[in-house]
């Protein structure tokens, strides 16, 4: 499909669609080795070689990122609520989606894409997307609640799926794999339990784990072997 050039070098995000017009009347970009000085050419980005100052522009339809979630960030694109995970990818663009939902005070692995399927793939409860969590709690997590968890609890009149509860040394550390997504669920389903979820971090979604070189606040493209995996 034919997209101008201002609108194709800004999807890629080298840089607004006012610089990218700018750069070209300086004729610094070429689209299969010709300088193409009006920013509303028309051309088929999958089926052109595009350079910017001689350096050849890898063109992409869509974006992933995996994202290692700070507290104090809410899984929005928009700043209404807070400060929005958004903010923290570089660099900025306005059609990123979150996968899913983390609360405000969690930390861990969130996936962000562009890709509206892969969103809409991968929050479907019919695939079962596995969410592994590190928890830290108020009061030590008994053998009684890994029975009740793997069992699949029932909160305010919704079954849960079967949960695995995993009692770390400390007992006031658990991990637990929900097979589901339901609002605050981890939090609400230890409240069920007279307990308190003290800190919240996401360690694994479905086969993807948290990198543990990516400090919170970082994050990087996924692989194309990570996205294979997805699917
Ligand atoms: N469960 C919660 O309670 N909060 C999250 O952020 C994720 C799962």
């Amino acid at each position: 499909m034919k997209e101008r050039l201002d609108k194709v070098l800004a999807h890629l995000g080298v840089g607004s669609r006012k610089e990218v017009a700018r750069w070209a009347r300086a004729g610094l970009i070429t689209l299969n080795g010709a300088v193409v000085r009006d920013a509303a050419h028309k051309f088929d980005p999958s089926q052109t070689r595009i350079e910017l100052e001689g350096r050849p522009l890898l063109y992409q339809s869509f974006f992933h990122v995996l994202l290692h979630k700070p507290a104090g960030y809410v899984t929005s694109t928009k700043d209404r609520d807070g400060q929005p995970v958004t903010a923290l990818l570089q660099p900025p663009r306005n059609d990123w989606m979150p996968v899913g939902r983390l609360d405000k005070d969690t930390e861990g692995l969130l996936l962000l894409t562009t890709y509206g399927e892969l969103t809409h793939r991968l929050t479907h409860p019919r695939w079962k997307v596995s969410k592994r969590y590190y928890v830290e709690l108020e009061q030590p997590a008994t053998p009684e609640d890994v029975a009740v968890f793997t069992e699949g609890l029932e909160l305010e009149g919704e079954f849960l799926r079967p949960a695995e509860l995993h009692l770390l040394p400390n007992p006031q550390q658990v991990e637990l794999t929900l097979h589901e997504g339901r609002f605050h669920q981890v939090k609400r389903m230890f409240a069920a339990r007279g307990n308190r979820v003290t800190y919240l971090r996401r360690v694994a979604f479905g086969p993807l784990e948290l990198p543990p070189d990516l400090p919170p606040g970082a994050s990087r493209p996924l692989s194309l072997e990570e996205l294979e995996q997805l699917y």
